[in-house]
């Protein structure tokens, strides 16, 4: 099973990945993790984005997509993935389903983390002291979310009209979020 996991930032979707990761044994491919490393180890491709990311922007979807396909192509991984953090926008979703299709794989479940702005900021604020992520602050964090809103939307709208589109409520606990996720997955 391929799923992925969408919520604007600070929804709790790295938590919850890493919940799903560990009970169902898949794994976990997030895109911004990737890249956070690539910046931190100080290689060729961390230098060329960290400006793009430390403020709050996309990086390009070409970057991301030799991401992904390392990964999916990889036999390891096969039909064991969970998104997080892509795809970000239409042209990723449709590199997505290409590039799963391409390695005889596809989406079978589509999760999204509904929270509020007010929610968001707090829980940014949060994590902030506690992972001293340069772009976690109250105005990139706004930033992040009003981008989440405008390219990611539509990319949820398309995941519904493929009826592989569940939502979760993001206010409650992580326990009565991990316990919902759970259920679903065990559905499919
Ligand atoms: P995240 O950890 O998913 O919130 O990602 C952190 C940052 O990495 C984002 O704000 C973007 O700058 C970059 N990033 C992560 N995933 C993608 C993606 N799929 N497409 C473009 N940029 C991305």
């Amino acid at each position: 099973m391929n799923l992925i996991i969408f919520g604007p930032p600070g929804a709790g979707k790295g938590t919850q990945a890493d919940f799903i990761v560990n009970k169902h044994r898949l794994y976990k491919l997030s895109t911004g993790e990737i890249l956070r490393n690539e910046i931190k180890n100080k290689t060729e491709l961390g230098k060329e984005i960290s400006s793009i990311i430390n403020s709050g922007s996309f990086v390009s979807d070409d970057i991301v997509k030799k991401l992904v396909e390392s990964f999916i192509s990889d036999e390891k991984y096969k039909d064991r993935i969970i998104f997080d953090g892509y795809p970000r926008n239409l042209t990723q979703a449709n590199t997505l389903s290409d590039l799963l299709s391409n390695y005889g794989q596809k989406i079978d479940l589509v999760l999204k983390l509904s929270v509020s702005l007010e929610t968001i900021k707090k829980r940014i604020l949060e994590r902030r002291t506690l992972e001293k992520r340069a772009d976690d602050n109250e105005e990139i964090a706004i930033r992040r979310y009003k981008t989440y809103e405008k390219s990611t939307e539509p990319v949820i709208e398309y995941y519904k009209k493929l009826d592989l589109l569940k939502m979760i409520d993001g206010e409650r606990s992580i326990e009565q979020i991990n316990k919902e996720i759970s259920d679903i997955i065990s559905l499919i």
